[in-house]
């Protein structure tokens, strides 16, 4: 497993001087401090999470984004135990994000278990594009407070705006 600082930082809870000046200097940021301990911990229990690469990581509200390099997210995301154990370790919500996955890619797997029926690029009247996505109006109804906390994910981890839009309408 790597993690964006030195295992036996993560595993002490304290930082080496090397990490704390990344930490210091902006490099690392306190979250991911934080989301590396827990993973440590959980990759105690758990041999697939002793697979992840954790780039970085995000607090969005009270949930948390973990940004993973080579894994696959649908697989995680279908993988209830798993999940189970992150909510618990984490004390709330926990979205795994692939870093360097295709846009449709990325939003899928935030979606997941939501079916994304399209996906398209617009262009507003100031001219700005945003990702537009077409999902059905059973599931934007469902899950109509997970969209709003997928815009501000997608928002602050692509730098991208997202429209959800309900097939037919
Ligand atoms: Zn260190």
């Amino acid at each position: 497993m790597k993690v964006p600082i030195c295992i036996f930082d993560a595993k002490t809870g304290v930082l080496c001087p090397k990490c704390e000046s990344r930490l210091k200097n902006g490099e690392l940021t306190k979250i991911d401090v934080e989301c590396s301990i827990k993973l440590i911990k959980l990759s105690h229990k758990n041999q697939d999470i002793d697979k992840f690469t954790l780039i970085s990581s995000q607090k969005i509200d009270e949930d948390y984004v973990l940004i993973l390099k080579d894994s696959n997210v649908s697989h995680i995301n279908a993988n209830d135990n798993l999940i189970n154990s992150f909510e618990k370790e984490f004390n709330g919500k926990v979205w795994f994000v692939e870093a360097n996955s295709s846009i449709r890619r990325f939003l899928e797997n935030l979606f997941f278990p939501t079916r994304i029926l399209k996906t398209n690029m617009i262009w507003l009247p100031d001219g700005n594009p945003v990702t537009q996505v077409t999902i059905e109006r059973k599931d934007y109804e469902k899950f109509f407070n997970t969209i709003e906390k997928i815009k501000k994910i997608v928002n602050v981890v692509r730098n991208m705006e997202l429209v959800v839009k309900i097939s037919g309408k």
